[in-house]
């Protein structure tokens, strides 16, 4: 990527570490009290808990969109705190992909060059942007949607296309925030079947949830509450299949 500096860490098996991570909003409000966390590349991941417990916090965190009142966080082996605003957007750009419960499509704008806008950033030519943004939009069981408005796609795709644009410049990352809860349950199962198949693709993948169903269908989960992780959590050692449920 172009940090233009190295990793700040001898090994990088962790896509995402947080140690001691705190978040006090101006305003008192304390969000994060002390969270250590793990994330291993190629893993599919769960941050589980009631609204209110700090689920997009550490979401935001992760994704570098926030920095913590205290502790530390690398992700992709960068310690985010020693980087400058380039940097950090380069790596957000680069390596992070994010999907919300809000699709936040371009209206008006076709499927593909919805996708394509994904890759604006990265300087490449128009006509390489939308050869991969209809490999991605095939990833995601699209590719027969190609010249389509949002608007005239179903909730279902409409997530769909959002997670197509999401890992269209392949990222390291990819951090989804409720990304089932505009969507019926049939749409819902459907999605995270994408995601799973993702992650098959060794896409690593965070999924924010306050749904149980949801997270107890994944191999990993991360229990929040009151802005703390829970005991069974934490000793989850990172990449460990199952947990409880
Ligand atoms: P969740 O995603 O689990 O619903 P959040 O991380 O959004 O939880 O919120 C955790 C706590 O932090 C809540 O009490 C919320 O009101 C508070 N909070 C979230 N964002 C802000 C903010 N920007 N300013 C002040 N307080 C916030």
């Amino acid at each position: 990527m172009s940090t233009g500096t190295s990793p700040g860490t001898d090994t990088v098996a962790n896509v995402a570490e947080l140690r001691g991570v705190s978040k006090t909003y101006p305003g008192g409000v304390t969000a994060l009290r002390g969270v250590d966390l793990d994330i291993g590349y190629g893993e599919l991941l769960g941050i589980v808990g009631p609204s209110g417990s700090g689920k997009s916090t550490m979401l935001h965190i992760i994704g570098t969109l926030d920095q913590p009142s205290s502790g530390t966080v690398r992700i992709d082996g960068y310690d985010v705190s020693r980087l400058t605003d380039r940097q950090l957007s380069a790596l957000r750009a680069e390596r992070i992909g994010f999907v919300f419960q809000q699709f936040h499509l371009a209206v008006g704008v076709s499927v593909l060059d919805n996708v394509a806008d994904g890759l604006l950033y990265a300087g490449v030519r128009m006509r390489e942007r939308r050869a991969s943004a209809e490999a991605a939009l095939t990833r995601v069981g699209l590719g027969h949607r190609l010249g389509h408005l949002p608007h005239q796609l179903s909730g279902g795709e409409r997530q769909r296309v959002a997670i197509a644009r999401a890992v269209v410049g392949e990222p390291a990352l990819l951090l989804a925030d409720e990304p089932t809860g505009n969507l019926d349950s049939t749409s819902g199962a459907g999605l995270m079947e994408v995601l799973r198949d993702l992650r098959a693709g060794g896409t690593t993948v965070v999924i924010i949830t306050h749904d149980r169903e949801i997270a107890a269908a994944l191999p990993r989960q991360v229990h929040v509450r009151d802005g703390l992780l829970t005991d069974s959590a934490k000793a989850l050692a990172p990449g460990t299949e199952g947990g409880e449920s």
